[in-house]
């Protein structure tokens, strides 16, 4: 059976964001097997350059819904919009971001449209003529799966769980285009401020050391900064919890609602491995996970694995390698030349 796929595409500063060709690739997996009936939706003041891009881009039919005044995430906007629109509609799935934005619509959304919720999706499986929805649960621990009972199924996608949909340049989807003159003064915008995190070093360091609710204490950030010290051009990070309370500044914080960092070397050092961190740090090259529990997930995507208690690995390590590093200066060491 061909399912009836709409994708709500996310966009930020006239750029579509690349989680919106991942939920082509959701809404591939979903379809199993032949070509499911997808069309894109688009929200916004202006938004015909990028309707068109997704449609060259994707070679799917795009839906861009001009809505004079809407140049920024109106949740109020968005809530009066999208029942309406998908009222009039019938679609089997609703696939939107596992963003700010879409956590803040879909579920209002699918209680306006009478069907299913199921957020932060990661995978589909086809078991036994069902599709199942792959979701983390308690930080990562568990993988939980979800069949939806009532249609149309709305969801959400954690981005970068899926890997996007390589565009096939030679189609180009139809594209439809409406307006919806609409206001709404219960929201208003009124800007946006630079992330704290811009001045700590995060995004650039080569060398990223964090650490997470297993230092236990304020004063242990210590270990992280001792860690941290070995190597030139590194910055120290943490977990969302460290900075809620106030162990580090909000600036350090790695994560979907942190900073995105992508250094050589990541050290995770007491951090279990939520997928709403590991969504931040996954592009680093190296990645070192210390922790006391064998079956932490952030092991799963570990290069190396330490279990062992960092307040105790920390400390030994550092002098070990300052130790060594101290020998090798000394063997390179072959004296003041103008001496001999
Ligand atoms: C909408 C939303 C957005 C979020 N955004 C982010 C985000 O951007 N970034 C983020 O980090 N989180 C985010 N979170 C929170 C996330 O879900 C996790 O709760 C959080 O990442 C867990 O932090 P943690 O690993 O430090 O703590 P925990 O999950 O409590 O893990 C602590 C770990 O330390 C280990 N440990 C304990 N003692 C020691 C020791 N002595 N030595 C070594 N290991 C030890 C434990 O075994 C455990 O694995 C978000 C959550 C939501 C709902």
């Amino acid at each position: 059976m061909i399912k009836k796929i709409a994708i709500i595409a996310e966009h930020h500063r006239g750029q579509i964001m690349p989680v919106t060709y991942e939920l082509l690739t959701l809404a591939q997996k979903i379809q199993d097997t032949g070509l499911p009936e997808i069309c894109f939706f688009i929200l916004g003041d202006d938004i015909e350059t990028l309707a068109e891009t997704i449609s060259r881009d994707t070679g799917y039919a795009v839906h861009g819904v001009h809505v004079p005044g809407l140049s920024h995430y109106n949740g109020a906007l968005y809530k009066k919009i999208l029942p309406a629109l998908f009222i009039e509609k019938s679609f089997d799935y609703i696939c939107a971001p596992n963003s700010t934005s879409g956590m803040d619509y879909v579920p209002a959304l699918s209680i306006a449209l009478g069907g299913s919720c199921i957020t932060g999706v990661e995978d589909v499986i086809q078991k036994d003529g069902t599709t199942c929805f792959v979701r983390s649960m308690f930080g990562g621990k568990i993988s939980a799966r979800f069949a939806a009972k009532s249609t149309p199924v709305v969801l959400t996608l954690q981005p970068g769980a899926l890997k996007a949909f390589s565009p096939d340049k030679k189609r180009k989807g139809l594209l439809k285009k409406s307006v919806r003159q609409i206001h709404d003064d219960k929201m208003i915008f009124t800007g946006t401020r630079p992330s704290p995190s811009e001045g700590s070093g995060l995004a650039s360091a080569e060398v990223v050391v964090s650490g997470g609710r297993g230092i236990r204490e304020s004063q242990n950030f210590k270990y992280i900064e001792m860690l941290a010290g070995l190597f030139p051009r590194s910055a120290t990070g943490g977990s969302r919890p460290i900075c809620d309370y106030k162990w580090i500044t909000y600036g350090k914080q790695v994560g979907i609602t942190g900073t995105t960092v992508s250094p050589k070397l990541y050290f995770a050092c007491g951090i279990s491995g939520a997928p709403q961190h590991i969504e931040g740090m996954k592009g680093a090259g190296f990645i070192v996970a210390i922790n006391t529990d064998p079956d932490a997930p952030v092991f799963q995507i570990a290069d190396v694995s330490i279990v062992e208690d960092l307040m105790e690995f920390i400390p030994l390590f550092v002098e070990t390698f300052k130790k060594k590093r101290r020998e090798e200066d000394e063997r390179n060491d072959v004296g003041d030349p103008f001496l001999a």
